[in-house]
């Protein structure tokens, strides 16, 4: 059937596509009026749609596929497991060897504490689980008025009820009546949009600070958690400066609250360690984890909670599970996936070798007349457009209209990157050589050009 469907010329697959498929954060009306771009196989960093033009992805699919497209041994690892136990749960006192290989091996790898595992389909529905566990983690302990969760404006969490409502995003919380009740949210770590005259690591102070302030105006007894991804990564990859993240920590180790290190994004290797919690000398008591969990050739997701957590969750009941939870095939894809990451010493390659390749190959946007920063951590990076680099000044035209004509010349250019109302962000797989970020620097500079060429042409190079 679906080979069958691959021999499909595209104009048909878009149409069946506009009929039948309705596609996440898309408006499908205008979709279908211009056509999906139909990706139908990939090699490494490299995509081929059904007209066979090769694109560059920047984003490594959504920020996951960090081994690389076409790894053969993932195939296989999932081909093997189906053959021995395609399915069975991990309900009512059962369980199987992919989940416990997998569940030890994570252990070993993640640092501190985070010893234990609850695990999910993705990022969202672990982060569900995170609000329940905290939850019932302080009634267990005679504290049940501790419920808040204190998160960040434009932080990303997932698009569940929960995870959205924890997620800081204004468009999301707009529709279906989020956030849900006892979720708060302060500022974000933003210094070029928000910082002022401020120097960053005095933003960074007052940014982490505001988390004291929620504690204070909550009342500590109210307040469950708090939770931040170590680099905000929807939200423009918000690299935050030095300061932050160890006064959040002060703060967090000042109250008794949990403090939920969301690395969906940052883990397995993204910001040169493979957690961004290493990265930035985070001690999180709970921990989301999912994408470049399985480079996401399979979906799983998982909640890690320290020893300490742990034993209170585990003196009582939890009344909370997924049908594939420790889904025996993701399990095995995600125990190949991090064989490979380790054999191959892919997190070093990214720390020592092609991390700082990038940093200084993009640092260098800079200097292009539109870009007012470059921001980079591991192999995650932001450039921010501006009509005026000195004033920080956000364009007059609607947030991503101009996001918008770069991102398309971008694909013009044959290269995957994404825009975030003005910013445009890359995530390469963390396979990507020093000659491929060559060429994902000349495609973003000849993207720029041709982007700066045409707000000029049409009169929006105007701040706000
Ligand atoms: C993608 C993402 C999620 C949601 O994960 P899904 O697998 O899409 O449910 C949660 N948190 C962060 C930081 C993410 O980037």
């Amino acid at each position: 059937m679906s080979r069958l469907f691959n021999q499909m010329p595209t104009a048909e697959l878009q149409a069946l596509d506009a009929a039948h498929h309705m596609h996440p954060f898309t408006n499908d009306a205008a979709l279908g009026a211009k056509g999906a771009r139909v990706i139908a196989r990939a090699k490494g960093s490299t995509l081929t749609d059904t007209d066979g033009v090769e694109l560059l992805d920047a984003m490594a699919g959504l920020w996951c596929v960090n081994i690389g497209y076409g790894r053969d041994e993932l195939a296989r690892a999932a081909f093997a497991q189906m053959q021995e136990l395609p399915y069975y749960n991990t309900f009512f006192q059962t369980t199987h060897p992919p989940v416990v290989a997998l569940a030890k091996k994570l252990a070993e790898l993640l640092p501190g504490p985070l010893n234990h595992l609850f695990f999910a389909n993705g990022g969202s529905d672990a982060n569900d689980t995170n609000i329940r566990l905290v939850r019932h983690y302080w009634a267990l302990k005679g504290k049940p008025s501790k419920k808040t969760i204190i998160s960040r404006v434009n932080a990303y969490h997932g698009s569940t009820m929960g995870a959205a409502s924890l997620g800081g995003m204004a468009p999301m919380h707009a529709q279906g009546g989020l956030p849900i009740p006892d979720i708060t949210h302060i500022a974000q770590p933003f210094w070029w949009a928000e910082g002022g005259d401020m120097t960053p690591d005095d933003f960074g102070i007052k940014a982490a600070q505001a988390l004291e302030a929620e504690i204070e105006r909550l009342g500590e007894d109210n307040v469950a958690a708090f939770i931040a991804e170590p680099v905000q990564g929807a939200g423009a990859v918000i690299v935050p400066p030095d300061s932050y993240w160890p006064e959040i920590q002060r703060i967090c180790d000042a109250h008794e609250i949990l403090l939920i290190a969301d690395e969906v994004i940052c883990g397995f290797g993204r910001t040169g360690s493979w957690f961004g919690s290493q990265t930035y000398s985070i001690r999180p008591d709970i921990m989301t984890i999912a994408k470049g969990l399985s480079s996401g050739y399979a979906p799983i997701g998982a909640s890690v909670v320290s020893d300490a957590v742990a034993e209170v969750i585990d003196s009582a009941d939890f009344n909370h599970g997924y049908t594939y939870s420790g889904h025996p095939v993701s399990c095995a894809v995600a125990l190949e996936n991090l064989r490979i990451l380790e054999e191959e010493k892919i997190v070093d390659t990214v720390r020592d070798e092609t991390g700082p390749y990038l940093s200084r190959r993009w640092k260098a946007l800079a200097d292009h007349p539109l870009v007012g920063e470059a921001r980079i951590s591991g192999l995650m990076a932001a450039i921010e457009l501006t009509p005026d680099k000195q004033a920080r000044a956000a364009f007059a035209a609607p947030a991503g209209t101009v996001g918008t004509i770069c991102r398309d010349f971008c694909f013009e250019n044959k290269l995957i990157m994404r825009h975030v109302r003005d910013s445009m962000i890359i995530s390469p797989p963390l396979v990507i050589t020093k000659d491929e970020i060559d060429s994902l620097i000349d495609r973003a500079s000849r993207a720029l050009d041709q982007t700066e060429a045409r707000l000029k042409a049409e009169g929006l190079m105007t701040p706000a």
